[in-house]
């Protein structure tokens, strides 16, 4: 599940970047605004600086620069200031993510794994997601979780694309389709729900390709048995091989009419399931962007549908560079 030249120019990137990095340590948290059980509700997100994924340590995937704000912090100090950040924020859907894998016990150790259990259970959230590669999503490992959790367990995967040809030469991601389908009904067996994250526009395939390759996806994964679907649009990261092909040139974030374009198209078909959409940087060169004048307007819209899940937020929206997405679907 590796193109050998893909994975050879990342990991070339990546060693060097990584030899720069200091690593950031810090744990950030916010509130943020999500869809949960056919409503608007108020969501919380930490991100824990463990070591960082594994996949990305060794090479990883061509758009993905979170390995760089790994920590080097003990289990002890990371526990605590996760009971820090989980204080300050009151919220029935709590989020945490490693950048990497939870279910990695390179990354959560047993024991910090038994803290974050504990410290959630006595915050009385109703749901709890955090986000892993499917090679980590065992048996052994749900059950454990599921037999400490009190709220519902929500797992993302960031499947990025159901088409293996692109996740292997285009993203280097190192899994199949059928390596996400397997974990996937492991979590469904084990009363888990999952989360699938897509990636709107890796590099190598044209605008228009990718449009079409996130709406195939999004059913796909739909299909698969995934409870919501979550679309990110590239925004170009630091010491990836995607912010190498930007600064040459030879990379074009997507459009937020295309975001636009793939969260109608996905609705349209009627999947079953929340899609939403919270884009990194967008209106920004390095995230989704139109013509600069429209990007606020859209990127709100878009916002609001996620939390809301009403296509009529996605309606009536124009500008004068919507010609010029068009004529790049084209042209490209
Ligand atoms: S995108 Fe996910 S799997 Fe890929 S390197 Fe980053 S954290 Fe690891
Ligand atoms: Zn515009």
């Amino acid at each position: 599940m590796v193109d050998e030249r893909v994975n050879e120019a990342v990991r070339s990137i990546r060693q060097k970047a990584l030899r720069r990095s200091k690593g950031s340590g810090r744990i950030v948290s916010w509130r943020e605004r999500d869809f949960l059980d056919g409503e608007t509700v108020d969501a919380g997100v930490v991100i824990l600086p463990t070591k960082g994924c594994r996949w990305g340590r060794a090479s990883g995937c061509t758009m993905c620069g979170y390995v760089y704000e790994a920590g080097s912090l003990d289990d002890g100090t990371l526990a605590a200031r996760f009971r820090e950040a989980l204080a300050s924020l009151d919220v029935p859907y709590l989020k945490v993510f490693t950048s990497g894998s939870f279910f990695d016990p390179q990354e959560v150790s047993e024991a910090l794994l038994g803290s974050i259990i504990d410290a959630v259970n006595e915050a009385g959230v109703k749901r709890f997601q955090v986000e892993s590669r499917p090679e980590f999503l065992t048996a052994e490992a749900i059950g454990d979780v599921q037999s400490r959790l009190e709220p519902a367990l929500e797992v993302g995967i960031g499947l990025e694309t159901s088409n293996d040809f692109i996740r292997e030469s285009c993203i280097n991601k190192g899994f199949s389709f059928d390596d996400y389908r397997e974990a996937a009904e492991l979590c469904k067996a084990n009363d888990v729900l999952v989360k699938t994250y897509l990636l709107l526009k890796p590099p190598f395939i044209l605008e228009r390709e990718a449009i079409e390759d996130t709406v195939k996806s999004a059913l796909d994964a739909a299909e698969a048995g995934s409870d919501r679907i979550s679309i990110n649009p590239m925004n170009i990261q630091r010491g990836t091989l995607v912010e190498m092909l930007w600064r040459r040139g030879e990379y074009r974030p997507p459009w937020l009419w295309s975001l636009v374009e793939v969260l109608k198209e996905i609705t349209d078909a009627d999947p079953g399931v929340p899609v939403l959409s919270h884009p990194t940087a967008a209106g920004k060169p390095r995230g989704a962007h139109n013509c600069g004048a429209c990007d606020q307007t859209v990127a709100e819209a878009i916002k609001e549908f996620s939390i809301t899940q009403d296509p009529g937020h996605l309606e009536g929206l124009d500008c004068r560079c919507k010609k010029h997405w068009k004529d790049y679907l084209l042209l490209e």
